[in-house]
């Protein structure tokens, strides 16, 4: 399952921050996922629901924020947001383009609660 490795690597991505930051335990954890890579939200829910147990994750939320595509026309160099399964450039009416937004899984934020302050 696609979207159970993508949280897999994000969880390791969670934990490199949350040492950074001395953080202790995550209450939300933001992801942004371009449209191109078709995760459904839903699956990501449920395998982040699994995979979160036992980690400093086990009450986050997840929250996930979809991402246009955006695509470069090679044949008239311009630029617009396709749909999923039609790439074809309006203007020339070829499907010859280079994918410049869509395709990222990125960890946008991950907010918590720092606890080894010391006072
Ligand atoms: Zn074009």
């Amino acid at each position: 399952m696609h979207e159970l490795s993508i949280i897999v690597s994000m969880m390791e991505q969670i934990v490199d921050v949350a040492k950074e930051n001395k953080i202790e335990k995550i209450d939300e954890v933001h992801l942004e996922t371009g449209v191109l890579r078709q995760v459904i939200p839903e699956v990501m829910q449920e395998a982040f629901a699994s995979v979160k147990l036992n980690t400093i994750c086990e009450n986050a939320i997840l929250q996930i924020i979809e991402a246009p595509a955006l695509v470069l026309c090679k044949q008239c160099k311009s630029e617009f947001e396709p749909s999923i399964d039609d790439f074809i450039c309006k203007i020339c009416n070829l499907a010859n383009v280079d994918i410049l937004k869509g395709n990222e899984i990125i960890l946008k934020a991950v907010i918590g609660d720092s606890r080894n302050e010391s006072f």
